[in-house]
């Protein structure tokens, strides 16, 4: 009774106070949204720039959501490609506003694209080595032309830094920490607040992790290799052992030849599922999974429910992946 009387009090004095003063984050994509509110609660409001469905790569802000910069304490950047352009400009319209690079403290891997105009030409990929060597050096060069002509694309290429890390429980970690220390340098009243709520959200991505491997326990040897169109996944796939197919190639669609090449590798492999994203266009791999008499699947690498977003991809890369030896 006592205890609940207390409760009462407490819900008395916490409505009576005045409002508390909420600062104003800004983020690139919508699962660090996601971060932001497990470490800061009710002490932040958010501002995503990057709108549900659009393509995290191609964005550009609106005027509208520069002006909200303008009240924003603080831009947790993630590595995202709109972001070397844009930074600079979101820092002329806010001066006091902090750029936290929140991906800074993360080895990153290199985004990886198959040359399979090269294996068409006679080049085998088991050969391994010096050729897989030589056909990037040629894929690099090649690409470097048609970067001068291309305007458009999903602006990530081979060799560069993968700059997917949210979709890696573990990172997310790292992430995370880094929102929490700029946090608490902006708004240091709520240090506490902001330390619970990163232990908190720390340990929703042991648990998020842990069940995830738990999805992909007992997958049989041979049966790990999923195609997808965008190569969101590289950091996924590293910690769950999978392997990743992109069928864009370097940052662009393929032609005819390739989209040949890889229904052809996809048999080979005994490929069914053929993933996409929301955001960007299925035709091609619509094409690809009609090659192979398969379907094609949609995960979300930017889902606002970061956890459920993850686990839904899980389980649908588990469903793609299994049984891919009795396939071949
Ligand atoms: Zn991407």
């Amino acid at each position: 009774m006592q205890r609940l009387i207390f409760v009462i009090l407490g819900f008395i004095i916490i409505s009576a106070s005045p409002a508390q003063a909420k600062i104003l984050a800004a983020v690139s994509i919508s699962p660090q949204a996601y971060f932001l509110k497990q470490i800061a609660g009710d002490r932040a409001d958010v501002v995503v720039m990057v709108p549900p469905g659009a393509d995290a790569h191609t964005y550009e802000p609106k005027p509208r959501q520069l002006t909200e910069l303008g009240k924003a304490a603080v831009y947790f950047a993630v590595g995202m490609d709109f972001e070397e352009a844009w930074l600079p400009r979101f820092a002329a319209v806010n001066g006091k506003m902090a750029i936290v690079h929140t991906d800074a403290g993360i080895e990153k891997i290199p985004m990886v694209a198959h040359d399979h105009e090269a294996e068409e030409h006679g080049h085998d990929k088991a050969k391994g080595g010096k050729d897989h060597d030589r056909d990037t050096a040629k894929a690099a060069e090649k690409h470097g032309q048609d970067k001068a002509e291309a305007g458009h694309g999903h602006e990530h290429h081979d060799g560069e830094p993968d700059p997917h890390v949210w979709l890696s429980p573990k990172l997310a970690k790292v992430i995370g920490a880094s929102m929490r220390d700029a946090l608490i340098q902006a708004d240091p009243e709520g240090a506490s607040a902001y330390a619970a709520g990163y232990d908190r959200f720390a340990a929703e991505c042991d648990t998020l992790d842990g069940d995830i491997k738990k999805i992909f326990t007992g997958l049989p040897a041979g049966e790990h290799k999923f195609m997808v169109f965008h190569p969101s996944w590289g950091y996924f796939a590293r910690d769950y052992g999978l392997t990743q197919e992109p069928i864009e190639q370097l940052g662009r669609e393929p032609g005819p030849k390739v989209l040949a090449a890889l229904i052809k590798e996809a048999k080979a492999d005994g490929v069914k599922v053929v993933f996409v994203q929301p955001q960007m266009s299925v035709t091609q791999a619509a094409t690809i999974a009609k090659g192979i008499g398969g379907t094609t699947a949609a995960i979300d690498p930017l889902a606002e429910d970061w956890p459920a977003g993850l686990l839904g991809a899980a389980k649908a890369l588990r469903q793609g992946v299994v049984g891919q030896t009795e396939n071949k």
